[in-house]
């Protein structure tokens, strides 16, 4: 098998395997009640806070846990938009954000009447930011753009929006779940008010997520899901704590190991590109000309449908598309924002390494070797579909 849909979902670091085996031993009771068990399940709460908010040097009082990207998504976007002042009527946000920011958005701002603006990209999938600096103004709400994209893998210059955002007063997000433990993640360091980290993007639990809120902005928010107070009072219900401990160690993880981890992924996609490109030369990666992800290679193979090639290798576990809009036969709205005509973007497969453990292998240069082998299997099926279709390689 080669396990290369890593951007879709990760599995468990064994260290947060072992934890979370030992803890489900002990029944952490309920973090609100004051007897052991409940306080022993606030101690772990509290522990984890204090990881994730020492991992990324952000203040322990601005990490909300939540049941994973979506929901500290939501919160976020949502709370932001019902508690926005009435002369801002305005939402921006990238073109290439992920649905589950463009659903909360494009809600939220109909609830409110407000107008959703979508920042374009360029060719290469990096935000334009002479465009982004036209649209800022003092009636914008909240501005989204994510620090890197699921598909692509490219980073956005998120340092230069949250620069620009200031001088309008204007609250950024960022849905930071792609770049945490694939290449440095230093929130306080690039300006946004809120950013969003997920536990299964990590090699952490599934089902859980945080949300990194600037402190006074907290206030600000409209808490859109009440219940018991818990979390600040912006996510109400029982913390799901076996997770959110798990999660603070994955965090921990994913910042001490990120070098480690970035250089096998690279290592990995490099080579996989090379022997693409030496097999396929009409092959496009796209962002290949800008900063991605170490581990992402999204391209697209002219004359072969992405889904005839991804069943043709069973072995290969990689998506067409963003595993979120799989089910969805729409072109993806990522390659249509950089100017990919749909045909071609129904023949555009994902690709994304993870660090060698994922892989299973633990040598030396295995990285390198997986990359060659994924490649080779593509090329193979690639050349079979071709052939039997009546098109001239
Ligand atoms: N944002 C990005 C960039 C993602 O890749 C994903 C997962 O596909 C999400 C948000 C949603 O994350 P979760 O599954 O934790 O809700």
């Amino acid at each position: 098998m080669y396990p290369c849909d890593f951007n879709a979902t990760t599995p468990l670091h064994p260290s947060v395997a072992e934890l979370l085996a030992q803890l489900a031993k002990r029944h952490p009771g309920n973090p609100s009640s004051p007897h052991a068990s409940g306080r022993f399940a606030s101690q772990l709460l509290e522990n984890a806070r204090v990881a994730v908010a020492v991992a990324c040097s952000w203040p322990r009082s601005g990490v909300i846990f939540t049941s994973g990207a979506t929901e500290a998504l939501f919160i976020a976007v949502a709370g932001k938009i019902f508690g926005a002042p009435k002369d801002r009527r305005r939402v921006l946000l990238s073109s290439i954000e992920h649905k589950a920011v463009i659903s909360a958005v494009n809600f939220a701002a109909e609830q409110r009447g407000m107008q959703v603006d979508f920042i374009p990209v360029t060719a290469d999938g990096v935000l334009d930011l002479e465009r982004a600096a036209d649209m800022f103004d003092r009636d914008v709400a909240l501005v989204c753009v994510m620090g890197a994209n699921n598909e692509t893998g490219v980073l956005q210059p998120l340092v230069e929006v949250t620069r620009e955002a200031r001088r309008h007063d204007i609250p950024v997000l960022s849905d930071a779940c792609q770049m945490l433990g694939k290449v440095d993640f230093s929130p306080s360091d690039w300006g946004a008010d809120m950013y969003v980290l997920s536990g299964h993007k990590i090699m952490g639990p599934r089902g859980v997520g945080a949300l990194l809120i600037e402190p006074s902005i907290k206030k600000t928010l409209l808490p859109v899901l009440q219940g018991g107070g818990q979390e600040g009072g912006l996510r109400g219900g029982t913390e799901n704590v076996l997770a959110i401990a798990g999660l603070g160690l994955s965090v921990t993880l994913a910042q001490t190991e990120v070098q480690q981890r970035a250089s096998e992924m690279v290592a990995a996609r490099s080579e996989f590109e090379v022997h693409l490109q030496s097999l396929f030369p009409e092959v496009l990666i796209h962002g290949n000309g800008v900063s991605r992800l170490p581990n992402t290679s999204f391209f697209s193979l002219p004359g072969i449908a992405a889904d005839d090639l991804l069943h043709s290798i069973p072995e290969l576990e990689a998506s067409a598309g963003s595993a979120c809009q799989s089910a969805v036969p729409t072109p993806s709205h990522v390659l249509t924002a950089m100017g990919v005509a749909p045909a071609l973007a129904d023949q555009s497969v994902r690709v994304s390494f993870g660090p060698n453990r994922v892989h299973g292998v633990d040598l030396p240069h295995a990285a390198q070797a997986i990359g060659q082998q994924v490649a080779q299997a593509i090329g193979s099926a690639a050349q079979k579909l071709l052939s039997g279709t009546g098109v001239n390689t």
